[in-house]
Parts: C-alpha cells; structure tokens; sequence
C-alpha cells in the first residue's frame, strides 16, 4: 500500500487508545505513454506518421503539435500490440527456422528453394534488431528508475516526502472535518476560486505608512557604512589581513584566492605546465617534480624489488639518478643542451633553478621547457621498455623523437598564433 492512514480515537474508559487504520487508495497519476524505438524501423511506422501528418490540424503550432501527439498514440499502441508484443518469442521462433533451413542447405547446398528461404534472414536481423533495442530500452529505463543504492535511496525519499505531502483529512469553512482525497480536492478547489478576504489579511501585522516611507528611502552614507563593518572579518580581507597582494594592497584576485585557501605555485610549475608542452609529457614530468614516478628506489621501500637502476647497473634509481645522473642518459640531456645552446649543470637541482632562471624571449622559454618535459617523457619511456620489454632505446632514437615532436608543436601552433616564427629557424639547424 503506498498511503496508510492512522487517526487515534479519543481514550476511553480503559487505558487503551484505539487506533483506527485505512489503507486507501493514491490518486497515482496516469501511466505515462512510452515511445519504443524498434517501432521507427517498421515500415507501418512512417506510413501512420505520414496518415496522421496530413490531417488537419487547427488552432497555433503548438497546439497543432499536442494534437498529433495524443492522436498518434493509439495507432502506435495498436502497432505494438499487433507486431512487437512477442518480440522475444517471435526471435527465438524465427532463429529456429532460420537454424534448421540452414542445417539442410548444408546437406543440400544447390537447393533453390533452401537458398531463397535461407535469404529471409533479413526478417530475422530485422526482429533481432528489434529485440535488442527493446531490451536496450528496458534496461536503461531500469538504470535510471533503481541504477544505484543512492538513486534508490533518493527515489524513495522522494515518494517518502511525496506522501507526506499528500493532505487526507481537512476542515471545511463551517469546521467539520472533511476526510477523503477526493472531499479535499473539493475544499481546496472552493478557496482558490474565492477572492482573497481583505478582512483576513488585516488580521496580520501590517506596514504602516510610516515604515512604507522607509522602505522606499535612499540609502544614506551612515547606512553603507553599518553595512560595510557588518561584514564579518572573515569575508572582508583588507589591507591589514592576510588577503592583500605581497605589498599589502588588496585586489579581487589576492582576496579570493585567500578565501579558498590557495596556496602559493611551487616555482617549477611554469616550466610543467608551458603552453607549448606536450599534454602527457606535462603530466610525466609533473609527477617527477613531485617525485611521485615509481622509480624503483621508491618501490623498493614497499616491495622486494631491488632498487638498482636497470640502464646502467650500477647505482640506486632514485629521480634524481634516473632523470639526471644515470650514464645512459647523460647524452640524452647534452643532445638538448647542444641544440638550445644552454650550459651544463652538476646536479638536476642546479639544472632545474638555470632553466627556470633564463633570460630569454617568451618564445624560447617556451620552447625550452617543452624540450625539458619531452626529454623527461622520453627517458622515463625508454626506461620502461627496457624493463618491461628487455629492449633498450638509443640516445640517437630519444633525441630524433623530441626533435621531431618538438617541431611540429611548435609548427603547428604557430600556425595559428605566428608567435614562434623567431625560433623556427634555430630550432630546424
Ligand atoms: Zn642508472
């Protein structure tokens, strides 16, 4: 039963207070009209639309529209009913048939009349194609009715609070209790019909004409000022709190980023996230500045697996030394170094703060650090095909690949933008 309705009746002499319950019936809405997509394929479908189209229609465009709706619905139903209603039996039927003509052509493969029986298939696609969408349908409409434990929680808030809703019992003008959705319906429907009581809404408390100056009152300075320092200190950061820029002046952008709790870009991230740098390169090199890369030292920290460096054998790999120490990747940065014209550095530290550091154009900082994320792309590649495939990738390999990505990026976005075209020379030499 959806709606169950309990009234307590007075206590009587015993202690007991009787409780009288009544199952009643809902006013539930009528069941919707569901559109089967398996009917668009039939070939009754457009002659009922084309039949029903050409009638005529009165009123606005709208209205027109309603009206094909509802009278479309009938022959659609009776469409259903005539062709689809068995359409599972109708498939297991048909693929039946179609099995057994099949199991004889192959004992009689010449046998025309086998053969054009055998060419019916296509009824047989046609009903499948039917089949599965209604089952398609189906399970969608299942998804979405009971898709989840939340969505079924929520539904059944939904009719929880749809029933609470719901008004069964109600007293009348002269004060007799009215019971019945249908007695309420009628209540309801009486009072909106009536005109408001004047009478009834003098009964509040009302606006004197005093205060209905004051209403429409401008604002004053004094009261701009109350509303100003009414603003808790928390949603008001001046130039005193922490929500001013580094000289202490407040803008819009220091005061929200103070508000969501920003915290300051470490410095690397221009050199990560440059406008020319290849998306997955970006995100490698990303998770090397953050030393998050499961290099095998990191690894060897939580499992067995030793933490040698697997190119050259001979020390732990950590970031550091795979990205930037390790022998079989010295080359790989000197090929860069070479074709960018920058200087060498001891460590990867030191090499991270210089390129960060270059007095360059913006261009060719930009350059620069897609170059960087590529170069780490491509290392972190080759380690991983050396270990995961025993196959070793050559420094020449590396360096062509980069060049050429490199390249064309920056061919192709300046394309757009022209705003590479100072470095397309130095980078084709
Ligand atoms: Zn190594």
């Amino acid at each position: 039963m959806d709606y169950t309705h309990v009234t307590c009746t007075v206590q009587g002499l015993s202690d007991h207070t009787p409780l009288k319950i009544s199952f009643l019936y809902c006013p539930n809405g009528k069941p919707s009209f569901m559109f089967c997509e398996m009917w668009c394929w039939d070939p009754m479908f457009k002659r009922i639309l084309l039949e029903y189209c050409q009638m005529t229609y009165h009123g606005t465009q709208m209205q027109h529209v309603y009206t094909l709706l509802t009278r479309i619905k009938r022959p659609l139903w009776q469409l259903n009913r005539d062709r689809y209603l068995d359409i599972h039996e109708q498939q297991g039927i048909t693929r039946r048939k179609l099995g057994m003509i099949q199991e004889q052509l192959q004992e009689k493969p010449l046998d025309r009349e086998l053969l054009s029986r055998e060419r019916g298939r296509d009824t047989y696609m046609h009903i499948l194609h039917s089949s599965l969408s209604l089952i398609k349908q189906q399970s969608k409409a299942i998804w979405l009715s009971q898709g989840d434990q939340c969505t079924q929680a929520f539904m059944a808030r939904i009719k929880q609070r749809k029933m609470q809703a719901y008004v069964y019992v109600l007293k009348d003008d002269s004060g007799i209790l009215k019971e019945g959705f249908g007695e309420v319906a009628q209540i309801m429907l009486r009072i909106s019909r009536e005109p408001i009581d004047r009478e009834v809404m003098m009964e509040g408390t009302v606006v004197d004409l005093e205060q209905q100056m004051q209403l429409i009152a401008p604002f004053t300075d004094k009261d701009i000022k109350d509303a100003m320092f009414s603003i808790h200190s928390v949603k008001s950061p001046g130039r005193n709190s922490n929500g001013g820029t580094k000289d202490g002046e407040y803008s819009v952008h220091s005061g929200y980023a103070w508000c969501i709790n920003e915290l300051e870009k470490p410095k690397w991230a221009r050199l990560t996230w440059g406008r020319l740098n290849i998306p997955r390169h970006a995100f490698t090199s990303w998770l090397l500045m953050k030393q998050r890369l499961p290099v095998r030292s990191r690894l060897a920290k939580y499992t067995g697996i030793p933490a040698l460096c697997q190119t050259c054998q001979m020390e732990d790999e950590s970031h550091e030394h795979l990205f930037y120490n390790c022998i079989g990747i010295i080359d790989v940065w000197k090929g860069a170094r070479q074709w960018l014209q920058l200087t060498e550095k001891q460590s990867w530290q030191e090499w991270v703060k210089y390129v960060l550091a270059l007095r360059r154009n913006k261009a060719q900082k930009q350059v620069i650090c897609a170059v960087f994320n590529a170069v780490i792309y491509y290392i972190w590649g080759a380690r991983n095909q050396l270990i995961f495939k025993g196959t070793g990738v050559s420094t020449t390999h590396i360096l062509k690949m980069v060049n050429e990505q490199i390249i064309q990026r920056v061919l192709y976005k300046n394309k757009g933008s022209q705003n590479y075209h100072t470095c397309i020379d130095q980078l084709l030499r």
